[in-house]
């Protein structure tokens, strides 16, 4: 398999650190509003990646950390009247309940950030062992400038990359909180450097050292991670282990737009998943999410929706007669997926298969995909059909068409094969 890292800025053969074994990480969601398009489009992708290496016959380990620890957080319970564990807990079954109805179910498990805090608070120890960590009275910062190769990532000049915490305590702009010192409510531990919480970036470096090691194969996220989420994860893990890299293929989504903004929940632009799954069912988006290439910007509108729409309504038309495999359209779906999980063409190769009536192959690309190919009535169809082929060859076309009617009432269009000359 071929696939791009942002890391290196180039398509690269998939080589993972053990044979047949991938260590996936995705950042998972902050947990304080319901997940929307935007989410479900990241995490479709990566559903999709974890269910084609899984076919592939490896072994996939993929964890997803929840952020449930958060400055969003807080607000947002004090605003709500509830404590913040109540608060997470709600939108991470939310989140849990969106994922599982879109048939987003490759993770092999969830870490939250409030159940690894010993874990964090090791990792920090340690950075502060080395002499990269810091203490002040507010905290426990990274020191930057210790860390040579920060900027590879987002190939972003050092100017630009300055810390969205500004703390007049921190020696340098750019450096990033590891320890928030204070009182956060029932969400602050006990630590070296007294009660606090931890920053955002080291709960995704102490889940993954522990489940994965300090180093691993693929991590993934959206766009907007790259700096400065995965830029800090990297200098964290690579100071303290001095292994390079801590992730070979970092994989990254482009945004879903509304109009070209990025759907978030901060512009107020954003469709949650359930509403969404009201009009549209979960094969529609995640059609219309995997008709696009990941990594470019996917646009959502009604129109395109309903084009997916209508362009899955036509693969389950035509799939109903079963030809036995078409390897031409079996070679093409893989050869796609292969290319850093060209998803445009493997749909196109899922329409030849149908126009081929290679079900087999629609069954189990279908799975892979998330999505279901074949009309849902297809055994009964198929009876129907060989039973209007036995009408039509006694000449009973009155009866025959009245059947292809009720079948087309259901919305599937039958077309007929010529009848056979008579002798
Ligand atoms: P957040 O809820 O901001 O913690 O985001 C969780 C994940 O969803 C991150 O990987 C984000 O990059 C991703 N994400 C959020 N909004 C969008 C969007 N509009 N398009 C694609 N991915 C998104």
């Amino acid at each position: 398999m071929q696939l791009y890292s942002t890391l290196s800025r180039m398509v690269e053969p998939f080589q993972t650190l053990y044979p047949d074994r991938v260590s996936l990480f995705v950042c998972g969601p902050t947990v304080y509003n319901y997940p929307h398009l935007g989410h479900a489009r990241t995490y479709v992708v990566f559903d999709v990646l974890a269910k084609y290496l899984r076919w592939t016959g490896q072994e996939v380990l993929y964890i997803q950390n929840i952020t449930d620890v958060d400055d969003k957080i807080i607000n947002r319970a004090q605003e709500e009247k509830i404590s913040q564990k109540d608060l997470a807990r709600k939108f991470e079954r939310e989140y849990i309940k969106d994922m599982l109805s879109l048939g987003i179910d490759s993770v092999s498990y969830h870490a939250r950030a409030t159940t690894h805090i010993p874990e964090i608070i090791n990792q920090i120890e340690r950075l502060v062992g080395i002499g990269v960590g810091y203490i002040t009275e507010t905290g426990v910062y990274f020191n930057i400038d210790s860390f040579p190769r920060n900027g590879e990532l987002s190939g972003q000049s050092k100017d630009k990359r300055i810390s969205r915490v500004t703390d007049t305590k921190k020696h340098n702009p750019a450096d990033f909180v590891l320890w928030k010192r204070g009182e956060y409510g029932e969400y602050t531990w006990d630590s070296p450097w007294g009660r606090g919480r931890p920053g955002w970036h080291i709960e995704d470096t102490a889940i993954t050292e522990k489940y994965f090691g300090q180093q691993y194969d693929i991590h993934g996220g959206g766009l907007d991670l790259i700096f400065p989420h995965h830029e800090a994860e990297i200098a964290q893990m690579e100071s303290l282990e001095g292994k390079h890299p801590m992730v070979r293929y970092w994989m990254h989504t482009g945004f879903l737009t509304v109009e070209g903004e990025k759907m978030s929940k901060s512009l107020g632009n954003f469709i949650k998943i359930q509403d969404a799954l009201k009009t549209w069912d979960k094969d529609i988006i995640r059609y219309f999410i995997l008709l696009s290439h990941y990594r470019s910007p996917l646009q959502v509108s009604e129109e395109g929706l309903l084009n997916a729409k209508k362009a899955l309504e036509h693969i389950r038309a035509i799939a109903i007669t079963d030809n036995g495999p078409y390897p031409e359209g079996r070679d093409a779906f893989i050869a796609a997926m292969e290319s850093d999980l060209n998803t445009p063409n493997a749909i196109a190769a899922i329409h030849a298969l149908a126009a081929h009536g290679d079900l087999e192959a629609l069954i189990e690309y279908g799975e892979i995909l998330g999505i279901r190919f074949l009309p849902e009535t297809s055994a009964p169809l198929s009876i129907l059909q060989d039973i209007r082929a036995e009408l039509r060859a006694s000449k009973q076309f009155e009866i025959a068409d009245m059947i292809r009617k009720k079948i087309a009432d259901a919305g599937i269009q039958v077309t007929d094969p010529p009848l056979k000359p008579l002798k």
